[in-house]
């Protein structure tokens, strides 16, 4: 936590491990729109932004996956210096889509993507950061929601830990209004994914994919029921399950994770 009596702007810093970077652009927009941060803030390291860089930091934001051994060394560094450490989006808090390979033999990835050069580059199974380093606080989401990013570092300056949303996606669907997209026969996450994003997807009509993570406890013998009464296929929901969830559904049993008996 910032000390309450710091009197200077908290330094900020920003980086990135393995990740294409939107949620980085996302907090740049947003910072468009909220100006005013930049007043009471001092980003003192953010590459996508600003050339400057600084070892001195109270918080700081990371996105990306730990992808590689030497990965761990650089969050530890981080850990060390700041007193706020956030995760930034999916792949910093979950492993993100990164970890989509982690169902699949590490050496056969390696070389399907590398092809002759695999020994060329170091790499393990994609894992959150909060595997190697405490977390203080994550921003969910692939992307993060700017307007969530704002409300956090506004909390931080205060001297407030604003935790996300730990309820399921159907109730912020519902009180959207709403068509759920099981009445057309389509998968949706909703029921096991942690709200705090508007019900976005479905309100385009597309099922929710899961990229702000579960819930804590999900009641997945429930989602099951809901499933399996719409008829859907074991592979369909090992799909969606697999986009954003691979290391979440990895570290539950394999049963408990996905055992959607076939109807049809
Ligand atoms: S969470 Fe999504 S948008 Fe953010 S860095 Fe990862 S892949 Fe990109
Ligand atoms: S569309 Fe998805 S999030 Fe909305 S109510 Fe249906 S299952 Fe829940
Ligand atoms: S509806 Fe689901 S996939 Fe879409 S943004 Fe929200 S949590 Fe992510």
């Amino acid at each position: 936590m910032i000390p309450k009596k710091q009197k200077a702007k908290p330094r900020v810093a920003f980086f990135d491990f393995t990740s294409c970077e939107g949620c980085q652009l996302t907090v740049i927009d947003a910072l468009q729109y909220h100006p005013e941060l930049l007043d009471v803030i001092d980003i003192v390291e953010f590459r996508e932004a600003s050339s400057d860089s600084s070892d001195v930091y109270d918080i700081a934001f990371i996105e990306g996956s730990c992808t590689r051994a030497s990965d761990e060394m650089r969050l530890r560094t981080i850990r060390d210096t700041a007193s706020v450490v956030v995760a930034l989006g999916a792949c910093a808090h979950l492993g993100g889509i990164n970890a989509i390979r982690n169902k699949q033999e590490l050496d056969d990835v390696r070389h399907y993507v590398y092809d002759g050069k695999a020994d060329w580059f170091a790499t393990y199974a994609p894992r959150a950061i909060s595997k190697v380093i405490e977390v203080d606080l994550v921003v969910p989401g692939c992307p993060i929601s700017g307007a969530e990013f704002v409300r956090l570092v506004k909390g931080l300056l205060q001297g407030r830990m604003l935790e996300p949303i730990d309820y399921p996606l159907c109730i912020e669907c519902k009180l959207k209004e709403n068509v759920c997209v099981y009445q057309r026969g389509e998968i949706c996450l909703g029921p096991i994914t942690r709200a705090g994003c508007d019900a976005v997807c479905p309100m385009y009509g597309a099922g929710c994919e899961g990229c702000r993570g579960m819930i804590t406890n999900p009641n997945m013998d429930a989602f099951y029921t809901v499933l399996r009464e719409h008829g859907l296929s074991q592979a369909e929901v090992e799909t969606k399950l697999t986009l954003f969830l691979t290391n979440q559904t990895m570290s539950m049993s394999r049963e408990e994770a996905v055992h959607v008996e076939p109807t049809h």
